[in-house]
């Protein structure tokens, strides 16, 4: 009898074929349909423990409130990492702590119901909303994943993006749903799906209307079908259902424009009052402190969206000081960065302080924010990390003439000047004070 007449199986499981959807026949061997997913399984997980994502990434939270970190210790944590914005620490660090509490509690029947409090980061670029977001997930060891508000599908409905996000955080959680389901997923960009009509009867230009519907539901709890293999939606996957009722949403935008209509409502309040204090002191450095939801209403934000964004943490802008601060204060600052990959080549680096003001200087002239440091820094550290291997020396001081060599090559002549003259009146205004003293 020949070997077309006989009855194939798969190789591997030894399935005969009429009971396999589908069997790949090939010279010596054949494979049937759940094995080929059988194989793609290991595969893929293979994948994710060479990027050092297993079962054990993440650990469980406590079980016990007791166990789980207080405001103050989550705000000791934050210190750690990120400078200043001590009021965004405050208020954040309550919210997660609630939020925590509230997971622990729910098997209480009785007691009062305790809502998720998603968390509203406002501050220009640069400043560490997504900082704030990474540094939380990694002391509550929870899994964590990031997404983009303006790729999130416009249909109305939760669509590929949101999927795609809870895919990466169920990769993050090892693939274990429930920890997953327990994670922190930080959205950016928020402010740029806002409508651009506080009015909602207007149907033109409402782009960003049916993205705020979607994340609404996501924010709010829904069940989501994520394909097991990520990919695009395709009905011969499995798909793993995650419940978003429990994830922790922050969301963070910069709300650019947004200032003049908090101004414009401070200035309204002010009329037929006695101006105070307070009041008089609103400056664009720390106009966010003042946000309130109906400023959020009138940027364009849904009200549904801000009613699922009860905390509203405002980040201050960065100024020089600051700056300088975050080169070098933070448990993985740049300098710090640096000074370790050096003194694996024997090299001891430092910096002066002169220079890094003038980095920080730089930085704050680029306006944003503390993103301009780390691309400054690397500008004027490429030829010595290039050479410092090679070239013997034992040591290394970044000092101002390297900050002329960066001034001159790399930055806009415009910005070269405005430096110029923010040098200049630095100097007067330190001659002054001396005589002053
Ligand atoms: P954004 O507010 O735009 O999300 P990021 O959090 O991404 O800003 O910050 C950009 C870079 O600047 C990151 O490298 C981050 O570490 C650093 N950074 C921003 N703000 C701070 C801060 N307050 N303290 C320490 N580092 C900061």
């Amino acid at each position: 009898m020949s070997e077309n007449h006989e009855l194939k199986s798969c190789s591997f499981c030894k399935k005969p074929q009429h009971l396999v959807t589908k069997l790949v026949v090939g010279q010596d061997l054949n494979i049937c349909d759940e094995c080929v997913a059988a194989c793609n399984d290991i595969l893929n997980l293979e994948t994710q423990q060479e990027a050092g994502i297993t079962e054990s990434a993440v650990s469980p939270l406590p079980e016990d409130v007791k166990d789980l970190p207080k405001p103050k210790e989550i705000n000791d944590y934050l210190d750690d990492y990120i400078i200043g914005q001590a009021y965004a620490k405050r208020v954040i660090s309550v919210a997660v702590y609630n939020h925590y509490k509230r997971l622990n509690a729910e098997i209480d029947v009785d007691a009062t119901e305790l809502q998720k409090s998603n968390v509203l980061l406002l501050g220009s670029t640069g400043t560490g909303k997504t900082l704030f977001a990474q540094t939380l997930a990694k002391l509550l060891n929870v899994p964590f994943a990031i997404a983009d508000a303006t790729t999130l599908t416009e249909s109305g409905y939760v669509g590929e993006d949101v999927e795609s996000t809870l895919f990466r955080l169920l990769q993050v959680a090892g693939n274990d749903v429930e920890k997953a389901q327990k994670g922190i997923v930080y959205i950016d960009e928020i402010d740029k799906i806002s409508r651009k009509s506080e009015n909602p009867s207007i149907t033109r230009d409402v782009s960003g209307e049916g993205v705020q519907q979607a994340l609404l539901k996501m924010l709010e709890g829904t069940k989501v079908n994520i394909p097991k293999k990520g990919g695009r939606k395709n009905p011969q996957s499995d798909f793993i259902t995650v419940d978003t009722t429990n994830i922790l949403f922050i969301c963070g935008g910069a709300f650019q424009g947004i200032e003049p209509i908090i101004q414009s409502r401070l200035n309204k309040n002010k009329m037929g009052f006695v101006s105070n204090e307070t009041d008089s002191k609103v400056e664009d450095d720390n106009i966010f402190e003042f946000v309130q939801q109906e400023d959020l209403l009138k940027f364009g934000i849904i009200p549904e969206l801000i009613g699922r964004l009860p905390i509203v943490a405002p980040l201050n802008n960065l100024d020089e000081h600051a700056l300088v601060r975050i080169l070098k204060e933070p448990k993985n600052a740049i300098t710090k960065q640096y000074k370790r990959l050096l003194k694996m080549d024997d090299v001891a680096l430092s910096f002066d302080d002169a220079a890094l003001k003038q980095i920080a200087k730089i930085a704050h002239l680029k306006t944003v924010g503390a993103r301009a440091l780390r691309s400054i820094m690397e500008d004027i550290m490429l030829d010595y990390m290039y050479e410092a291997p090679t070239d013997n020396k034992k040591t290394l001081t970044i000092g101002l003439k390297d900050i002329d060599t960066y001034v001159k090559a790399k930055l806009p002549k415009d910005l070269q000047l405005r430096l110029k003259e923010d040098n200049k009146a630095s100097k007067s205004s330190a001659k002054s004070q001396k005589k002053a003293a």
